[in-house]
Formats: structure tokens, sequence, C-alpha cells
């Protein structure tokens, strides 16, 4: 027989959430398209800090795969 695996109920996908929104917040790997400038933000919206381009790519560090 086939296992279905369990849907999350509320209470998880809440927390689920919660750990994916913290992590997000407060990991932002940054990348400039413009000058190539990389850093490390708690913000999504914020422009490169060396040359203030908006042009920033922007990845959530918990994207990244463990090790
Ligand atoms: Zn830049």
């Amino acid at each position: 027989m086939t296992e279905i695996p369990r849907p999350l109920n509320e209470d998880e996908l809440k927390e689920w959430q919660w750990r994916l929104n913290e992590a997000n917040r407060h990991n932002v790997f940054c990348h400039c398209r413009h000058c190539g400038e990389e850093w490390v933000d708690s913000f999504t919206d914020v422009p490169c800090k060396s040359c203030g381009s908006g042009d920033v790519e922007r990845i959530a560090c918990w994207q990244f795969p463990d090790g």
C-alpha cells in the first residue's frame, strides 16, 4: 500500500510560515546586478549599499540547501 502524506494542519502551517518569514526577514542574501556587491540584510526592499542601485537580486537564505 502507498502511504498518503498527511497534510499540515492549520497550526503546523502557521508555524511553518512563521519560520519562513523569520528566516526570510533576517537572512536575505542580496546581490547587486549593477556593481556586483553582495551582502546579507534583514530587509528585502533596500537599494544596493555600495552604489545605491535598486536593481538588486535577493535570495532568502533559507532557500540555500544545508551544507
Ligand atoms: Zn551596487
